[in-house]
């Protein structure tokens, strides 16, 4: 468990700092099919029951685990199945490694990793608001998918990756063996949030960045630029434990952001989940989605404003034009 990405949360204590998500436009090149019409981009879940009967199987025969993973659930998968034990899973034996040490959560988050498939309406809408924000919007096809606990959402070529298993905890979870930060954190998640992280994704999906320099002040804008734009078109909030204390601080972060904006030092502001209990991770998005929201609101034509957050050449000169921050001078 390494990290959940692109989104949240965090295992330090597995060691590896995340890689952002984002690809480079030029790293996407167009699906197959209409990727025009929020109807048609197709809502796929059907990896999950797959993975169940794998890990059924494979609670039968442990010893053969990691094969069973591999012939009833991985090489039977879809194609975002595919992408995703690449990207997110990083390979059948991470999985069979996650599914004997976590066997209860999993057993625990089963039921609701099943109802997904009920999400499709509500998620549909944001894609159709995404459309109508933004003519120029591709729609993919959006994977539900059950991993090794490490990622929660993934914008790939392919559509979007979502783990299930990690969106699904709730109060009746049994988080046995998990490291003690992880219930606050997945419970904050949970299946209500599924709809404003796949909306999330989404807009990363939209996103054509220049990147210049990978510096923090274009990674938060990346990211919160992705909550601003989540936000409009699901009705939800997907980060709000950054927003409550950056709402409280927001003066004192700016000033501490303002110094580290021009550093690599990301894992700093993002992709650091949890934090403290003092103060929560993430909040270089937090950051992000402030820039963006000032941006937005100074700008007179909103269609155009959309247009531009998602095509960013030159992160400096937004956050110039947002005016951010000048309020704290
Ligand atoms: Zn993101």
């Amino acid at each position: 468990m390494k990290f959940i990405s692109c989104l949240l949360v965090f295992m330090p204590f597995w060691g590896i700092a995340q890689n952002p998500d984002t690809k480079q436009p030029e790293d996407r090149p167009a699906q197959p099919g209409d990727r025009s019409d929020p109807q048609k981009a197709r809502f796929v879940t059907e990896d999950i029951a797959r993975f169940w009967e794998a890990f059924d199987s494979a609670a039968v025969d442990t010893a053969d685990a990691a094969a069973l993973l591999k012939s009833l659930y991985l090489d039977k998968g879809t194609l975002g199945l595919k992408k995703f034990n690449e990207v997110g899973i990083k390979g059948v034996d991470a999985l069979a490694a996650a599914i004997k040490k976590y066997r209860p959560y999993y057993e625990s988050v089963r039921p609701r990793t099943l109802q997904i498939a009920t999400l499709e309406d509500t998620i549909r809408k944001s894609l159709v608001k995404m459309k109508r924000l933004y003519p120029e919007a591709r729609l993919p096809d959006i994977y539900f998918l059950v991993g090794d606990l490490n990622a929660g959402g993934k914008s790939e070529k392919e559509g979007l990756l979502i783990g299930a298993e990690v969106n699904c905890a709730d109060d009746n979870t049994d988080f046995q063996n998990l490291p003690p930060a992880v219930p606050a954190i997945f419970k904050a998640l949970g299946f209500a949030h599924i709809p404003s992280l796949v909306a999330h994704e989404l807009v990363h999906y939209q996103q054509s960045y220049r990147f210049t320099d990978k510096n923090v002040l274009a990674y938060a804008i990346m990211e919160g630029s992705a909550d601003f734009i989540g936000e409009k078109i699901s009705g939800r909030s997907v980060n709000i434990v950054p927003r409550i204390y950056g709402d409280a601080h927001e003066k004192e972060l700016w000033l501490e952001f303002e110094k580290d904006a021009h550093t690599d030092d990301l894992n700093k502001w993002l992709y650091n989940g949890g934090g403290s209990l003092e103060r929560p991770g993430d909040l270089g998005y937090y950051i992000g989605y402030k820039i963006t929201e000032a941006y937005y609101r100074r700008s007179r034509d909103k269609a155009r404003a959309i247009k531009e957050i998602l095509n960013i050449t030159d992160f400096d000169a937004f956050l110039k034009e947002s005016g951010y921050g000048r309020q704290f001078e």
